[in-house]
């Protein structure tokens, strides 16, 4: 197996008031446990947030789009507005598996996500921690 390019780690840090991530034609797919504690940080019975928030794509549900191509949930400071119960594939933004498979790809996403490049250095073992999360 090639050795991973971030085996030193990667410079990260998210952008106050940047959303851009959370702004662009995509699908945040969302888990069983993961709609409970969405419809729970919302006061909302599950069957009302999957009714308001999700759509199904081939069978899996993932969040409905706001405004454009935003998230619904992204509000107009661009931030999120469920944040403390924002969904894994959120959370460990930019640290997925295809954006981590080479270099090419970080650097390309890079262009998409400010926070890339920039802060401190993320050690690797953080970033396995945080992709297998
Ligand atoms: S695009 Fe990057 S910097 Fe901007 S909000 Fe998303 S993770 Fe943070
Ligand atoms: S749930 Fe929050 S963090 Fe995730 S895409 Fe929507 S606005 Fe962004």
């Amino acid at each position: 197996m090639p050795e991973e390019f971030w085996k030193d780690g990667l410079r990260f840090e998210c952008q106050p008031n940047c959303g851009a991530c959370c702004n662009q034609k995509g699908e945040v797919h969302v888990s069983g446990p993961e709609i409970h504690r969405l419809a729970t940080f919302l006061r909302l019975p599950t069957p009302e947030f999957r009714k308001r928030f999700l759509r199904r794509v081939h069978g899996q549900h993932v969040l409905q789009d706001g405004a454009g191509d935003a998230c619904i949930f992204l509000n107009e400071k661009m931030q999120c507005s469920v944040y403390a119960a924002r969904p894994e594939q959120c959370r460990i933004y930019p640290f997925w598996p295809h954006i981590l498979k080479e270099r090419l790809a970080w650097d390309w996403e890079s262009l998409k996500c400010p926070g890339i490049g920039k802060g401190e250095i993320i050690p690797a073992e953080e970033i396995k921690r945080r992709k297998t999360s």
